[in-house]
C-alpha cells in the first residue's frame, strides 16, 4: 500500500511563468514544478516532490557505496577551526569557507568538505594494518561561499555531497579502492540514466595524485574537457602534449643576430623580418617561427631557505602563435601560484631586456657563462628539439635568427604552458582534440599521505614498523546530479523523470465535473496504492482540465492517466507516456491493472 500524493492537498504550487532570476532550464522547470523554493542566492529550500527525488537518487548512491562495502556515517556540518588549521585549510580555502564564532569566540566553520573529520575519526579507532581497509562515506550538507551561485542546484552555497574516503596500508590498497569506488560511480550514473565522461584530472589544491573527474557534458557547464578521438577525455589542466619528434638541424646555418629596430611585438617581428630578412626556403616568416619568452613569478611558501614566502623569477619560451594559459602552467608548479611578472620583478634582473627577452641569457647556458644564479628557463612542450628559432637576444633592438634549441640552448625542463586549441593532436595519440563542455558530477581522487601525514594518522604494518595510512576520497555531488538529471531529461512542457527518480510513477488526472469521473478516478487510485505503485492524483475540484493537464506534464512522471469525457462516454481511461506517446484506451476496470504492467516496464 503507497499511500497517493492527492494535489488537492499536497504541499505545492506549480508556476506560469519562469522566475525571473533562473538562469537555466533546470532551475526553470524545478522552481515551476514546484520541486524547489529559493531562500537565499545558492540556497534552497526542498517541497516534497523535490525531497521525494533527492531520495530516491540517494537510495541509490547508498545502494551502491554498500555495495562495495562502504560504511555509512554522518559528519556534524558545523566544525572547529583546529582540524581544519592543521592541515592550513583555515586559511587555504580562502574566501569559499564559511567561517563563524561561538559564543565564547572560539573559531568553527561550517564544513565545505570533511577530509580532515574522516581521517582524525580513523585515527582515533584504528591503530593496526589489521583493522584496514575500510571505507566510510555519508551523504551530507556541505557549505561554500562560492562568488557566483548560479544554475539553481548546479553551483549552490549549501549543497548534498556524497563524499566517501578509504583507508589502506599501502599504495597497492589505495588503487583497489579508487578503482571500485570509480566503478561504483559507473553504476550510479547509468541507474540514474546520466550521461557522464570521465575526464583525467590534475589533482588540485587537495594534494595527491590520479584523479578523474566525471562530467556531465552539458552546455550549460562552466568546465571545458578535452575529447580525444579515442573517446578518453581530459580536462584542461591535466593535458600533456604529446612528444614532438626532433627536428634535424644540421643544416640550419648557425645562429646570428640580427638588428630588428621597434620591433617588440610578435606581429611586428613577423612584419619586419619579412621586410627585411625574407626566408630562402619560399615560405613567409610566420609567428610560429617565433620563440616568445614570457617572465613569470612562482610564489613560494617559506621552505628550509626563506623564512618568508618568497618570489622566483622564470622565464617560460612559448611558440609565438600561442598564447600562455597560467592555469596549465600554474598545476605544474602547485602547491604554489603563478602570476606574470612586475616591473619590479624585472627590475631585479636587468639581464632580461623587455621586449627581447631570449633563452641565451637565462637558464643552462647562462649558468655555463658563470652565472650561478640565472633564472630557470623551461620551455614549453611544443618547441622541439633542433627547432630553430627567431627569437629576442637580450639586447634592445636585437633579435636572434636560427637559435636552435639543443644546438645552441638548452632549458631547465619542459613545461605544458600554452593555451590548447581545437585540431592538437591527444595525449594518446588517436587523432586531434575537440573541446565541450560540461559539468562536474563526481570526482574519485588518490590523496595519498597529504591527510594522513598532515594528521598523523598512522598504523603499525604488517612488519610491526609505523607507516601512514593511504588515502583515496571520492566526491559526488548529490543536489547538483538532480539538476543535471532535469537538464536533460525534458521537453518544453516539463519535467520528464527517469522513471525510478520519479516523484511518482503515474499521475491521474481526474478531468471533468462529472461524478462519474471523480468515481472511477478514486477507484482507480485505490487500486494502484493497493498494488504498491507511486501516484500522484489530481484529485482538484475547482481546476480545469487543461490546467491539470499542463501540470502533469511539468512535474514529469513517466505515465499519465487521464479520467474524463472518455470515461463518461465509453468507460476508458487514458494511459499514455508523458510524452503522449504510447497512448491506448483502456476499459476503466482493467486500468488498474494495465498501468501496473506498463510500470514494471518502464
Ligand atoms: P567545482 O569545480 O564545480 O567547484 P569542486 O571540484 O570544487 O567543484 P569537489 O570538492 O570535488 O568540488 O566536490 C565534490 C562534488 O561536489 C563535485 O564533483 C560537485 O559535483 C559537487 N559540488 C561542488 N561544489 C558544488 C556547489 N557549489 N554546488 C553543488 N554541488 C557542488
Ligand atoms: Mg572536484
Amino acid at each position: 500500500m503507497t499511500q497517493a500524493l492527492r494535489m488537492s492537498t499536497l504541499f505545492l504550487r506549480t508556476l506560469r511563468q519562469d522566475p525571473a532570476d533562473a538562469d537555466v532550464v533546470s532551475d526553470k522547470l524545478l522552481q515551476r514544478a514546484g520541486y524547489l523554493r529559493k531562500a537565499a542566492p545558492g540556497i534552497w529550500t526542498w517541497m516534497p516532490l523535490g525531497l521525494a527525488v533527492l531520495n530516491k537518487i540517494e537510495r541509490i548512491i547508498r545502494e551502491e557505496m554498500n555495495g562495495i562495502g562502504a560504511q555509512e556515517v554522518h559528519f556534524p556540518a558545523l566544525l572547529p577551526r583546529a582540524p581544519y588549521e592543521a592541515t592550513h585549510r583555515w586559511e587555504e580555502y580562502g574566501e569559499n569557507l564559511f567561517r563563524l564564532k561561538d559564543r565564547h569566540a572560539a573559531d568553527y566553520l561550517l564544513a565545505p568538505t570533511h577530509e580532515e573529520m574522516f581521517t582524525l575519526l580513523v585515527k582515533d579507532l584504528y591503530s593496526s594494518y589489521k583493522d584496514l581497509p575500510v571505507t566510510l562515506y555519508q551523504i551530507q550538507t556541505k557549505y561554500r561561499d562560492e562568488f557566483r551561485p548560479r544554475a539553481g542546484l548546479i553551483r549552490g552555497r549549501e549543497f548534498i555531497m556524497k563524499d566517501a574516503y578509504s583507508f589502506t596500508v599501502d599504495e597497492e590498497g589505495m588503487k583497489r579502492c579508487y578503482m571500485e569506488e570509480r566503478s561504483a560511480y559507473e553504476r550510479i550514473f547509468k541507474r540514474l540514466d546520466l550521461k557522464y565522461v570521465p575526464v583525467f584530472a590534475m589533482s588540485g589544491p587537495m594534494g595527491g595524485s590520479a584523479s578523474e573527474e566525471f562530467l556531465a557534458p552539458l552546455s550549460i557547464g562552466e568546465d571545458t574537457f578535452a575529447l580525444a578521438p579515442s573517446g578518453k577525455a581530459w580536462n584542461v589542466e591535466a593535458l600533456k602534449t604529446p612528444e614532438v619528434a626532433e627536428i634535424d638541424a644540421s643544416a640550419t646555418p648557425a645562429a646570428s643576430k640580427k638588428s630588428t629596430p621597434n620591433a617588440g611585438s610578435i606581429d611586428e617581428m613577423v612584419a619586419f623580418a619579412n621586410e627585411t630578412y625574407p626566408r630562402t626556403d619560399g615560405r613567409e616568416w610566420q609567428a610560429s617561427d617565433i620563440l616568445k619568452n614570457v617572465a613569470i613569478v612562482i610564489k613560494h611558501a617559506e621552505d628550509d631557505d626563506h623564512d618568508e614566502p618568497w618570489r622566483e623569477l622564470i622565464v617560460v619560451g612559448v611558440p609565438g602563435d600561442r598564447e600562455v594559459d597560467m592555469k596549465r602552467l600554474e598545476a605544474q608548479f602547485a602547491p604554489s601560484e603563478l602570476e606574470e611578472a612586475t616591473e619590479e620583478d624585472l627590475k631585479k634582473h636587468p639581464e632580461l631586456v623587455l621586449g627581447y627577452i631570449g633563452p641565451m641569457a637565462v637558464g643552462p647556458q647562462a649558468r655555463e657563462q658563470g652565472k650561478e644564479d640565472a633564472v630557470r628557463y623551461f620551455v614549453d612542450a611544443h618547441v622541439a628539439k633542433g627547432s630553430a628559432w627567431f627569437t629576442g637576444a637580450d639586447e634592445k633592438d636585437v633579435d636572434y635568427y636560427d637559435l636552435v634549441y639543443g644546438r645552441d640552448f638548452q632549458a631547465d625542463g619542459t613545461v605544458e604552458a600554452v593555451v590548447v586549441r581545437d585540431g592538437d593532436m591527444s595525449p594518446d595519440g588517436s587523432g586531434p582534440l575537440s573541446f565541450e563542455r560540461g559539468v562536474e558530477i563526481g570526482q574519485v581522487f588518490q590523496l595519498g599521505l597529504k591527510y594522513s601525514n598532515a594528521l598523523d594518522l598512522k598504523v603499525l604494518n604488517q612488519n610491526g614498523k609505523t607507516v601512514p595510512v593511504w588515502m583515496g576520497c571520492y566526491g559526488i555531488g548529490v543536489s547538483r546530479v538532480l539538476a543535471c538529471i532535469a537538464e536533460s531529461h525534458h521537453d518544453e512542457h516539463g519535467l520528464a523523470w527517469p522513471a525510478n527518480i520519479a516523484p511518482a510513477q503515474v499521475h491521474v488526472v481526474a478531468a471533468g465535473k462529472d461524478a462519474v469521473v471523480a468515481e472511477t478516478a478514486e477507484k482507480l487510485v485505490a487500486d494502484l496504492e493497493a498494488r504498491g505503485i507511486e501516484v500522484i492524483f489530481d484529485d482538484r475540484p475547482k481546476v480545469s482540465p487543461g490546467v491539470k493537464f499542463k501540470d502533469a506534464e511539468l512535474i514529469g512522471v513517466p505515465l499519465i492517466a487521464v479520467v474524463g469525457r472518455d470515461t463518461v462516454n465509453n468507460g476508458t481511461i487514458e494511459v499514455r507516456k508523458r510524452d503522449g506517446s504510447d497512448k491506448e484506451a483502456v476499459p476503466a476496470d482493467s486500468a488498474a491493472q494495465v498501468i501496473a504492467d506498463r510500470v514494471a516496464n518502464l
